[in-house]
């Protein structure tokens, strides 16, 4: 394919053209490859325009019916870029029409007597009503002999949008054999270019691909550590200015904006589960400058005109380049510096992985075509996440994604070149240590396996395979397995070692030998959780037994009471470490293996009063942490930003359920929120979240002297009630109590 960029000079532009452009609508010239796409078309000669967003493609289809008075065909995707592309040309005087289903019968009446007389010069329709027989007997009769289709990469399954009926669109081919065919689309790999090219059967075509790079947007890509107190430090780096933040999910985006909100960040939400009234007064305030943060699904960001965006954060990773390119795309679109922002997680990427699984499985496309299409979106997907967790070049990285070289090293404008991603020291050599435990152990082991081994393990499988004895058992024995996996898989992420395709299995590439022989220098980034030293990894850890006994009795006691396995309310790793630190502190208890936010907030209390309990009778020392406590500021404040919302939700007495939902939390989250809201606020009742007999008689129990119950033990009063009252309850009810 020939392909020609925005770099060469451009075509001759015909007088006619540029008198058309400037007549209707009043620019003084064209931007790059428009003239060369015009020509194109004016010249019967087919054609494929690869601009960025904001390039200016819908110029290239709207200028050639018009200058030789002819009416062209655009097939387009989204009945909503139809309306508005229509009312943008009637506005300048241009006839246009849009053919969808959302037409009122007079309008649809309207739009075929003005196609019957020929009055349009540039028709929009579906894709799938470009086939339906009475269109094509129409465009036959009015001679249609050019079409364009936008978005044209939605016809490949190597594309992010693949959508099966564009797939047909080559059928136009044989209705029309003498019609000429131009593709446009904002974002495609030069794979996905040339499956266009051969999906629609293109001739000869004239390829046109715009410069993709965008210089004055700054990347960065930072670990999601706390992602709602991330957020908050950027935007405040842009307040006053206009920013868009993308989310997930629709849950998502309502949760982020109502944190905002209660941080003094005013901002709204928008996805596509809201109803067009709501939609489009978020879409109006965010263009008229009356609403500064959106934060959204991908549904935000078609048809927004707000030119200075100067921030867009993803607060979790998208599921192509495609889409990271586009929506940071609508960033700094005047041309002046903005800032984009990027949150990782390993675990977006597997979120995204079953989603995808799940929405090929449930879709309408046949079986030989469901594979093919979720291996391109993975394939799509892994190089997001490379993208992401790797330390090269940002621009440089997203121009060659592009097919297009980037000139040069330092781009000045993104956190790599900046210098201010945290690189591990030494990452050649680390590197290297991998590499070769994978080959010396037959590349026949997954990452597991490998990490084992590198940190001198003695698993079953490595006595079995007799893999203590290899060098490079143990040869990382002081880097912590979280983190040497968190490496393992960058390796994979920077193509330096390839995962085996039918199995979990490490195996070696030609750039792993190129690392090995030391021609290949590798930069690791620091893995973001692994920065949190978690205690109670070590297997052989000295622990007290009675103290795990008492643990394991409790453990039985709640798994009973919630009518599930007892390794689901903790499981042994953890019962031991708990046994060997003994916490009777919070802080403490955190930093015990397996005890996160959630368990912190359903089990703290109980743990910790019966740990202290024991060990005050046992006389034991409490609080063992092998090394001095790393305060915990992170996980603090994410646990506080949505302990501000749910506080905000007790004080008008809404119930735990509904804050749960709201705030997206597990229940026992919430209870312990809402715990550490009566003691904080000290509430006059509590009835919103307890029924007043039920309070009473606990009340009753609690200072009855004779019951021995006043002790502020919750384990006592369920057995007194015999189970009858929960613990969740008990535990309001204590809590209120002891504020009175
Ligand atoms: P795309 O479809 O490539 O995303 P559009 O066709 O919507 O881009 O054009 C983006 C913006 O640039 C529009 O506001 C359009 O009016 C403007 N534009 C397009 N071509 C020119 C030009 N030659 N001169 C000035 N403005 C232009
Ligand atoms: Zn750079």
């Amino acid at each position: 394919m020939a392909v020609s960029r925005a770099s060469e000079p451009a075509a001759e532009v015909s007088p006619q053209v540029l008198e058309t452009v400037r007549r209707i609508w009043g620019f003084d010239g064209l931007r790059p490859l428009q003239a060369e796409a015009i020509a194109a078309s004016l010249a019967d000669r087919d054609s494929l325009t690869v601009l960025p967003t904001g390039g200016g493609k819908s110029l290239c289809y709207q200028v050639p019916p018009m200058v030789a008075g002819r009416t062209d065909v655009v097939v387009s995707p989204l009945i909503a870029l139809m309306k508005d592309q229509v009312d943008a040309l009637r506005a300048v005087g241009y006839p246009a029409a849009a053919l969808h289903s959302g037409l009122a019968p007079e309008e649809r009446m309207r739009v075929n007597e003005g196609l019957r007389d020929g009055r349009f010069r540039l028709l929009f329709i579906a894709p799938e009503r470009v086939l339906h027989p009475w269109f094509i007997d129409q465009a036959r009769r009015l001679g249609v002999r050019a079409f364009a289709i936008d978005e044209a990469h939605c016809i490949s399954a190597w594309g992010h949008d693949f959508r099966p009926e564009y797939r047909r669109l080559a059928e136009l081919r044989d209705h029309f054999p003498a019609a000429n065919f131009h593709a446009f689309t904002a974002t495609a790999t030069p794979q996905v270019r040339e499956d266009i090219v051969a999906q629609l059967r293109l001739r000869e075509p004239q390829v046109l691909v715009g410069t993709f790079d965008r210089p004055n947007l700054v990347y960065r890509v930072l670990p999601k550590v706390d992602v709602e107190r991330q957020v908050i430090e950027v935007l405040r780096r842009h307040a006053g200015e206009a920013a868009i933040v993308y989310c997930l999910s629709r849950k998502d985006t309502e949760r982020l904006a109502a944190v905002l909100n209660a941080n003094g960040v005013s901002a709204s939400h928008y996805h596509a589960g809201m109803d067009a009234d709501a939609r489009h007064r978020v879409q109006d305030d965010f263009s008229l400058e009356r609403l500064d943060v959106v934060c959204a699904t991908v549904a935000f960001g078609m048809g927004i005109d707000r030119s200075n965006v100067r921030c867009v954060i993803h607060a979790a990773m998208p599921k192509s380049i495609e889409a990271y390119q586009q929506e940071t795309g609508r960033a700094g679109r005047d041309g002046l510096e903005a800032e984009c922002v990027l949150f990782y997680s390993a675990g977006d990427a597997i979120k995204w992985d079953q989603l995808m699984q799940r929405s090929v499985r449930e879709s309408q496309m046949p079986p030989e075509d469901q594979q093919l299409y979720l291996d391109a979106q993975l394939g799509l997907l892994g190089r997001m996440r490379a993208f992401a967790s790797t330390a090269g070049c940002r621009h440089r990285t997203l121009s060659q994604y592009f097919g297009q070289q980037y000139p040069s090293d330092d781009c000045g404008a993104c956190d790599v070149c900046l210098h201010e991603v945290n690189t591990v020291p030494d990452s050649t050599t680390i590197a290297q240590k991998i590499l070769s435990a994978v080959a010396r152990t037959q590349q026949r082991f997954g990452v597991k396996h490998i990490v084992a081994v590198l940190r001198g393990g003695d698993t079953e499988m490595i006595r079995k395979y007799n893999h203590q004895s290899l060098s490079v058992h143990g040869l990382m024995r002081d880097v912590p397995a979280k983190k040497l996996t968190a490496m393992v898989y960058q390796l994979i992420d920077l193509d330096l070692l390839a995962l085996a395709a039918d199995m979990p299995t490490l195996v070696l590439n030609q750039r792993s030998l190129d690392v090995m022989k030391g021609r290949l220098d590798v930069m690791l980034v620091e893995p973001g959780d692994a920065r949190e030293t978690r205690t109670g990894d070590d297997e052989a850890m000295d622990y007290d037994h009675g103290l795990a006994d008492r643990l394991r009795e409790l453990r039985k006691n709640l798994a009973a009471e919630r009518d599930a396995p007892a390794y689901t309310v903790f499981d042994d790793r953890t019962l031991r470490a708990l046994a060997a630190i003994r916490p009777t502190r919070k802080d403490t208890l955190a930093r015990v293996h397996g005890i996160g936010e959630q368990r912190l907030a359903d089990l703290g209390d109980l743990l910790l009063e019966t740990i202290t309990d024991y060990c005050q009778a046992q006389q034991l020392e409490t609080d063992q942490l092998a090394e001095a406590p790393i305060a915990r500021p992170k996980r603090e404040a994410k646990i506080s930003l949505a302990k501000q919302e749910a506080f905000r939700l007790f004080a008008q007495g809404v119930g735990v359920e509904e804050v749960a939902q709201a705030l997206a939390r597990a229940r026992s989250t919430t209870m312990g929120y809402l715990s550490e809201f009566i003691a904080e606020h000290k509430p006059a009742s509590v009835t919103p979240w307890v029924a007043p007999e039920v309070y009473e008689q606990v009340r009753a129990a609690a200072s009855d002297p004779e019951l021995q119950l006043g002790d502020g033990r919750l384990r006592p009063l369920f057995d007194h009630f015999e189970g009858r009252i929960g613990f969740d309850e008990l535990r309001i009810i204590l809590t209120h109590l002891a504020t009175q």
